[in-house]
């Protein structure tokens, strides 16, 4: 595993700019630059974890704060009802780019299935 950070610890040190949506100490949630749906959020914690394979006991409450995170974005923008998709790509075969992991939310269409 890299040492190294990625684009993602730039947004959340905000050496570079985002159109950030939900924050608080551990996620950070903001647009995707290249929106799949009318919402296209990335949610991601405030520590590095760079693939799903890293998740672990002692960073999963992250991850279960990056849920409640888009459970709360979901009512207020009204999108909890109508239904959503949450997604988190995983190495070369899950079409993972950026390895510091992130939740995919999307929202806003219908979506389609199996996925791509
Ligand atoms: P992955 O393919 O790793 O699951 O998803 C990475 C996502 O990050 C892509 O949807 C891509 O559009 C988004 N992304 C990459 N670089 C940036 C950036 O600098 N800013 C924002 N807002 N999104 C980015």
């Amino acid at each position: 595993m890299s040492d190294e950070g990625t684009i993602f610890d730039k947004i959340i040190s905000k050496e570079i700019p985002a159109d950030v949506i939900y924050e608080d100490d551990f996620v950070l949630g903001f647009k995707d630059i290249n929106p799949q749906a009318p919402v296209h959020v990335l949610f991601i914690p405030k520590v590095r974890i760079s693939t799903h394979n890293d998740i672990n006991t002692d960073n999963v409450d992250y991850v279960a704060k990056m849920h409640l995170a888009i459970n709360d974005y979901v009512k207020e923008i009204g999108e909890a009802e109508n239904g959503y998709r949450v997604v988190m790509n995983c190495n070369e075969n899950g079409q993972q780019t950026v390895y510091h992991i992130h939740m995919h939310l999307l929202a806003g269409r219908m979506m389609n299935w199996p996925p791509g």
